[in-house]
C-alpha cells in the first residue's frame, strides 16, 4: 500500500493532462515504510525524443537530481509517475522492462485530455513482474 495526500494526486492527473497527448513523468518523494508514505512530487521532464505519447524516459541527471532533492529534504525517493494518454492505467511491457525492485510506480491514464484512474505498482524481485498495490488517498 501506498499513502498519497489527496493534493499529490491531483497534482499528477494535472501533469498529465498538461503533458497530453505526450507522457508526463514525475519523481514521487516521501518516507519509506509499510505502507510507503508520498509527500510530494517533482516533475521530470520527458527525455524521450521521439514517440513521448507512447514512451517516457528519465534521465541519468534527472535520476540524479531528483536522489539529491530527496535527500536535501529529508526524504527519500519512493519511485516515479507517468501517464498513459489514451491507454489504461496498467504498466506496459516498456515500463516493465525499465523498472527496478523496490521502487513504487504510478500510473495515471488520461482518456482525451482528462485523467481518469491512477494505479500504483512495484516490481516483485523474484519473477520481474509488477504487482498492483492499494492507494490510500489522504485528506490534509
Ligand atoms: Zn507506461
Amino acid at each position: 500500500m501506498i499513502e498519497i495526500p489527496i493534493p499529490v494526486m491531483d497534482e499528477i492527473r494535472t501533469h498529465g493532462r498538461e503533458a497530453y497527448p505526450e507522457e508526463c513523468c514525475g519523481a514521487l518523494l516521501g518516507r519509506k515504510g509499510e505502507p510507503a508514505h508520498v509527500v510530494r512530487v517533482e516533475r521530470i521532464e520527458n527525455s524521450r525524443g521521439e514517440e513521448r505519447a507512447r514512451r517516457y524516459e528519465v534521465s541519468p541527471q534527472d535520476y540524479l537530481r531528483v536522489e539529491r532533492l530527496a535527500l536535501a529534504e529529508n526524504l527519500s525517493l519512493l519511485g516515479f509517475y507517468h501517464s498513459h494518454p489514451d491507454h489504461p492505467a496498467a504498466p506496459s511491457v516498456y515500463d516493465r522492462d525499465h523498472a527496478f525492485p523496490f521502487f513504487h510506480y504510478l500510473v495515471c491514464a488520461v482518456e482525451g485530455g482528462v485523467p481518469a484512474e491512477v494505479t500504483a505498482w512495484t516490481l516483485l524481485e523474484e519473477t520481474g513482474e509488477f504487482e498492483r498495490e492499494a492507494i490510500l488517498e489522504e485528506r490534509t
